[in-house]
Parts: structure tokens; C-alpha cells; sequence
């Protein structure tokens, strides 16, 4: 099949129609989990109350419970026709593990029965010398341990019991994802309990949580099969732009393809059926670009979902005739896919603390909990960048379309003002959030907060919206935990510090309310000017201004892993029991040895399509310009009439020659970066290759302009970014 073939293939795809199930979506949702309507009816008294126990008081399991559970949990897995088990878990890779197991054993009667007991749910072994461990795990002792984690619940894939698990190493290095964010969310609430009951002394733990927002491109499947960097690395490496693309802002929030609009019903009944309450959908800004959102939650659990998300619209698209990229920039020239995360805090009692509150007490407690994350987002802006940096994310960040390579926040004008208004009045002036308009010392107007929420700062990457920040720099196809446990883990550190001043503060005598506010003065002073701002984070002068302000401005991903490992980040993760300096360090290595892989594919797929694909394609037209030549020197005895031809070989010429010196001198500087043995230099080597990818592209793109339409062997920009 030629191009041609592929794009009315694709073209003339119908629809196929969502499994949409006859009742409401009430009557389905969850069904596919084990959550506390199936542990009341599954599970015995005695298992019951002591699962429980363990998920909201973090009490351990006994092998004895554990196999009451398992056995409430077989029965109801049974039903559902689950024949093997698995346990699911985040390795420090591009989505998740699981290694299945079938439920059958021997009965001793020549015969099999169906076996899952306590120690299959709790702890398993899995071969795991193959997973990224950065050196803490040498093949001699590859041994890893996966433990089932009580607080997400079981659930069940196709016919299969998946077991959400942390993995760690034999010395209990964490490998995971999982076990640093638990420990971060944990940290969080021990950090914050203390705070909160200034204010309310029955609150005995704060919740973190996360709802995030998931971009992401959809292609049909023919033509993504025809585009070997697709297939390979998630994007393109090269294509020239379409004409039309985003310009006319005709897709954002457009009309959804009903064969889009299909596979997203499958993909959220899919969803609710586990639980996952996917609830927002709509076309993004680029063309074939789109998100959706469930409604928030706790954040482990919300990040196992999302993680689930993923893995399902995989497999749900293709039923479309689609392939999900879930790249952060698959096309070049149309924006790319993040994952914004929304983050807030709240206790267990019910109190947002990202939220103003009902009364002058509640809007301290707010302006408490607003001002400390500032601080935190202040102190460890640099970290915070290089837990969403990678490879795949720094084509988005800092391209005018996405947050820029700057972590700064926005507040809105209504917060700003409280801010400067905290600072000039007395510290005993109460807070009062008026209903409409400020009282005399009113000081923040609900309504105007809302205003501000709609005109909200797209430029920022951090931004205050109302009720919750929200990180918009997060990379679509990351890990939410990476980003969520380095921002919970520094907000708990600034909590700890926080607590510590206000105790000073009270030591001296003063009133409560009085104390707090004089240890949030000089913080506040401290993040106005620095971390706060609400301009334009895409312009020029924002980088010199962010510079001079002190923030960290590196744009070099190999670079900014190195934050990771500075004295204040070791301080803060270690105090706060998130990761240990053996484990920051393993994290590190892997962290560069995964982006020199990314890059060193996909300049090794560059380097051969250009060879084997593009090159070929251009000789071929140049062959045929040349035939035409000589035919017209056969004809008229000269090449008066040829001009057109003779300017196009010119061109073909010397944009085939640049891509035959670029495409070799790749090549040699990849071998010459192989040879480094220390995992950052190599990094940082390959980290130039990444630089020189548009130089290879430039003369690629113009051979795409150049060459006969009919003669080009790749889907072009045009034909995969319109799905009708
Ligand atoms: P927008 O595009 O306006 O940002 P969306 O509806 O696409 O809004 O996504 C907003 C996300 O933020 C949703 O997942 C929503 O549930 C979540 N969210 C709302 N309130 C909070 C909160 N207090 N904490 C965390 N996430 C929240
Ligand atoms: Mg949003």
C-alpha cells in the first residue's frame, strides 16, 4: 500500500460504536474494584475491621487477615471470571509493571483448583534484575520485593486480579514510584496535623490531593504504522508543517468527531467501571489533540487511576482504529501535552485548606497554608523543575505553549493584594473574606477571586485557581509522582520550619492568631517579588527578570537532575523520610541514563530515516528531473526551456547534501558520546546531539516541500493531524 492508500484508508474508517451499557452509569461505576461496598459483603467480621484498620489508621496486616482477605477477595474475583492474579506496580520506567500468575495450583488428586491466599496478596518476588534501579540493585543480589498497598484497592483487567503494590529492593531502597510518593503524602499530613490544630484541634490527618488533566494526540493507526519515529520514539522527528494547523483556534473546545466521541465513551465507561471518575472531556488547542479530567482525589489513588488511564486508552484507541501518543510533543509546530496537576490539601475533617475560609479563623488558616506552599515552591523552584524534566517534556517546556523552563507562581490580584495588605496591617486584624464587597478591613472578595479564576494566567506554571494550585508543567506521559512527591515532600519540609516559628512566636507570649501571623510576615515578604508572579512567563524579559530575582533559569535537563542531589534537597527529603541520599543518587543515574537512551533512539532513528527513507526519496525525483533533461537536450539540443527543473535539482542537491554531512556527523558525535562511562557526562553529551536534531530536520522539511507529492514516502502533517 503507498501513501495514498493509507490516507483514504483512514479516511473512509467508520465509526465503530461504544459498548455503552444499558443502565446508568451509577449502577456500574466501580464494579470492577474491590472497594468498601465489596469488602462489607466479601470479607468476615474479624477481616473486615482490621483491613480497615490498615487503610485508615496505617496499622499493619497479619498473614492471618491477609488470608481473609484473600479469600473474600478470590470469591468475589471468581465471579467475575478472573482466572490469574498479578501484582501491579510503578518501576522507575514509562508505566507500569505486572507479571501474571494463573489461580490454578495442584489438588492432589491428579486435578487443579483454584488457589489465592494471604501471602500472594501481600508480598510477591518478581524477577526484577531488568528494572531501572540506578545501582542499588547489582544483578548479584536482584532480588526486589513487591507488597501489596491497602490504601488503592484491587481491581480487576480484563481476566485478570491486579494487586497495587510498591516495589522495593532487598535493603528496602525504594524502585518505584509508589513508595516515595506514599511516604511524601505521609510526611504531608504529619507536617500539617500540627498546624491545623491552631485551629481546629480534632483534625488528626491532612489529605493531598490530585486531580489531574490528560492531554493527548490521537492518530489513525494506518498511518502512524507508515511512520517508523512515530512507532519508535512517540513523535515525529521530522515532518513539514501543515498550512493549516491551530491558527484559526477552530478545534479548542470544537465539535468532537463522533469517531473520537466513540472511542472516548468506550475509554470512560471503561474508566468508570473501575472506579476512575472520569468526568471532563473536550478537544484540546493542536488538531487531533485532546484531554480528559476525572474528578479529583486522594493523591496515591488519583495517580494509580491515572496511571490506569493510560494503559487503557492504549488499548481502547486501537479498537478505533487509533494509536493514543501520549509524547509531549509528537508533531512540531502545534502545541504539545501536559498533564497540569491540580493540587490541594485538606483535612480530615472536611476543611479545604487551599480555600478561603468561612470566617476571619478559617481565612487565616488559608492565608497559612497559601502563604507555606509559596515558600516551599520559593525555596525548591529548581527541584521542583527537575522532577517534571525529561527528555519527551523539554520540547514543550519553555516553547511558548507550555509553562516556561521557570517555576514561578500565580496568584491572581485579589490574593496579591491580601499579600501587601497582610504585610501593612496590624498582626491581630482579622481576616474577613466578605460574601460580596470587603467590610473596612475586608480583605478578600470571594466573587472577585471566581473573576480572577476565569482569566486565568496560562503562561504560569504554577497557578493559584481559587481553590488549589495547579502545576501545569507536568509532562502528559509522566508519572504524576514524580512531581506530586517532590511538591508534597517540600511543603511538608516548610510546614515542619513554619511550625517551629509560630512555636517561637508563642513562646514570647503572644496570642495564637497574633503569633502565626507574625511568623507568615516575613515569609510573605520574602516570596513577594521572587516566586509571585503574574506576568507573562512566556517573553524574553522574564528570563533576565527571573534571573535577577534569583530563580533558577537552567534549561539543560541533564543539568537540572543535579538539583536532586544538592545539599538542600538531600536536607529536605531526608528529613522529611521520603528518599535517602543512596536513593536520590540511584534516582539520578537513572535519570540520565534514561534520557540518554531516548535521545540516543531517537537519533538513531533520524540518522537511518534520513539515509534509508528521505535521501532515497529525493534521488529518486532527482533521477527523474534528470531523465527529463536529457530528453529535452535530445529534443530542442539545449536546456533553455528547463530553468524550473535546473533550480530544483540545485535544491535537491544541496539540501540532500546537508542531510548526508548532518546525518553522518550525528552518527559520529553518538560514537563519540558512547564512549563516556560516567552516566552524567554522557547525559550531558547527548543532551548536544539532542540540540543539533533541527539542523538534521531543517533540510529534511524542505526536501518534504521539495520533492514530487506522489514520491514522498512518509504520511505527511497534513494527512495524520485531521481526523474527520
Ligand atoms: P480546567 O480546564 O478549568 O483547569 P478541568 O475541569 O479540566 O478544569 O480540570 C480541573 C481538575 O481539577 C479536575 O480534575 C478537578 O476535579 C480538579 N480539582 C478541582 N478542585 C480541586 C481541588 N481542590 N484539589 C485538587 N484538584 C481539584
Ligand atoms: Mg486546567
Amino acid at each position: 500500500m503507498d501513501r495514498f492508500d493509507l490516507v483514504k484508508e483512514s479516511f473512509e474508517r467508520k465509526e465503530v460504536p461504544a459498548e455503552v451499557p444499558g443502565c446508568k452509569t451509577s449502577e456500574y461505576f466501580g464494579e470492577l474494584v474491590f472497594d468498601r461496598k465489596k469488602m462489607c459483603k466479601y470479607l468476615d467480621a474479624d477481616s473486615l475491621q482490621a483491613l480497615l484498620a490498615c487503610i485508615e489508621g496505617g496499622k499493619g496486616l497479619d498473614r492471618k487477615t491477609a488470608d481473609g482477605v484473600a479469600r473474600g477477595m478470590k470469591e468475589w474475583a471468581m465471579e467475575h471470571g478472573v482466572t490469574h492474579v498479578t501484582h501491579w506496580f510503578q518501576p522507575l520506567t514509562e508505566g507500569t509493571a505486572e507479571k501474571h500468575d494463573s489461580l490454578i495450583d495442584y489438588d492432589g488428586k491428579g486435578g487443579v483448583i483454584e488457589t489465592f491466599d494471604g501471602k500472594m496478596l501481600a508480598q510477591q518476588e518478581p524477577d526484577a534484575s531488568s528494572f531501572p534501579s540506578g545501582g542499588i540493585r547489582a544483578t548479584f543480589e536482584a532480588r526486589g520485593y513487591t507488597a501489596w498497598d491497602p490504601t488503592s484497592p484491587v481491581f480487576i483487567l480484563d481476566d485478570t486480579l491486579c494487586i497495587p503494590t510498591v516495589f522495593i529492593s532487598y535493603t528496602g531502597e525504594a524502585l518505584d514510584y509508589k513508595t516515595p510518593l506514599k511516604k511524601a503524602l505521609k510526611a504531608v499530613s504529619d507536617a500539617a496535623v500540627p498546624i491545623c490544630k491552631l485551629f481546629d484541634p480534632t483534625v488528626s490527618k491532612v489529605y493531598s490531593y490530585l486531580g489531574w488533566e490528560q492531554e493527548y494526540f490521537l492518530v489513525d493507526e494506518a498511518l502512524y504504522a507508515a511512520r517508523t519515529d512515530l512507532m519508535i520514539t512517540g513523535r515525529t522527528l521530522f515532518g513539514h508543517n501543515s498550512s493549516k494547523n491551530q491558527q484559526l483556534d477552530d478545534h479548542y473546545f470544537g465539535a468532537i468527531p463522533t469517531r473520537v466521541a466513540a472511542f472516548m465513551r468506550d475509554l470512560e465507561i471503561a474508566g468508570h467501571r473501575l472506579g476512575i471518575p472520569i468526568k471532563t472531556r473536550h478537544n484540546e488547542v493542536a488538531p487531533n489533540q485532546f484531554e480528559l479530567a476525572p474528578i479529583y482525589g486522594e493523591t496515591n489513588l488519583a495517580n494509580d487511576q491515572n496511571q490506569i488511564v493510560m494503559n487503557l486508552m492504549g488499548r481502547i484507541a486501537r479498537k478505533h482504529g487509533f494509536v493514543v501518543l501520549l509524547h509531549e510533543k509528537p508533531f512540531a509546530g502545534v502545541n504539545g501535552s501536559g498533564k497540569h496537576n491540580n493540587w490541594s490539601l485538606g483535612t480530615d475533617t472536611g476543611t479545604m485548606l487551599l480555600a478561603p475560609g468561612k470566617d476571619a479563623k478559617g481565612n487565616l488558616q488559608f492565608v497559612t497554608f497559601f502563604v507555606n506552599v509559596l515558600a516551599a515552591v520559593q525555596k525548591h523552584n529548581a527541584l521542583l523543575k527537575a522532577s517534571i524534566a525529561s527528555a519527551t517534556n523539554a520540547h514543550r517546556l519553555g516553547a511558548n505553549e507550555a509553562p516556561p523552563a521557570i517555576v514561578s507562581a500565580f496568584l491572581g490580584r485579589t490574593m496579591t493584594d491580601v499579600l501587601h495588605k497582610l504585610l501593612e496591617l496590624p498582626s491581630d486584624t482579622p481576616i474577613e473574606i466578605a460574601g460580596k464587597k470587603g467590610k473596612s478591613v475586608g480583605l478578600v472578595e470571594i466573587p472577585e477571586i471566581f473573576v480572577d479564576n476565569t482569566d486565568r494566567n496560562r503562561t504560569s506554571p504554577f497557578a493559584f485557581t481559587g481553590n488549589r494550585f495547579e502545576f501545569r508543567a507536568v509532562g502528559s506521559c509522566a508519572n504524576c509522582a514524580g512531581a506530586m512527591t517532590t511538591l508534597n515532600a517540600a511543603v511538608a519540609e516548610q510546614l515542619i520550619d513554619f511550625k517551629a516559628a509560630v512555636e517561637k512566636e508563642l513562646a514570647a507570649g503572644k496570642e495564637t492568631n497574633v503569633a502565626i501571623m507574625d511568623a507568615l510576615k516575613p515569609i510573605i515578604k520574602s516570596i513577594i517579588g521572587v516566586v509571585c508572579f503574574d506576568g507573562n512567563g512566556y517573553t524574553e524579559e522574564w528570563k533576565a527578570e527571573a534571573k535577577r530575582r534569583g530563580l533558577d533559569v537552567e534549561t539543560n535537563v541533564p543539568k537540572m537532575f543535579c538539583e536532586f542531589t544538592k545539599p538542600a534537597a538531600v536536607e529536605m527529603f531526608t528529613k522529611t523520610g521520603v528518599y535517602s541520599e543512596k536513593e536520590l543518587e540511584a534516582r539520578n543515574e537513572v535519570k540520565w541514563e534514561t534520557y540518554t537512551k531516548k535521545v540516543q533512539i531517537e537519533s538513531r532513528v533520524m540518522v537511518r530515516m534520513a539515509l534509508n527513507h528521505i535521501i532515497p526519496a529525493a534521488l529518486e525525483y532527482k533521477s527523474k528531473l534528470l531523465k527529463e533533461l536529457t530528453l529535452a537536450k535530445e529534443i530542442y539540443g539545449n536546456l533553455d526551456n528547463c530553468t524550473t527543473e535546473l533550480r530544483i535539482l540545485d535544491d535537491i542537491n544541496k539540501y540532500v547534501e546537508d542531510v548526508r554531512i548532518k546525518a553522518t556527523a550525528m552518527r559520529e558525535a553518538r560514537k563519540a558520546a558512547n564512549m563516556i562511562e560516567n552516566d552524567y557526562e554522557r547525559a550531558l553529551a547527548y543532551h548536544e546531539i539532542a540540540e543539533s536534531f533541527p539542523a538534521l530536520r531543517y533540510p529534511i522539511d524542505k526536501l518534504e516541500e521539495t520533492v514530487d507529492n506522489k514520491m514522498w514516502p512518509l504520511p505527511k502533517y497534513r494527512e495524520m493531524l485531521f481526523i474527520n
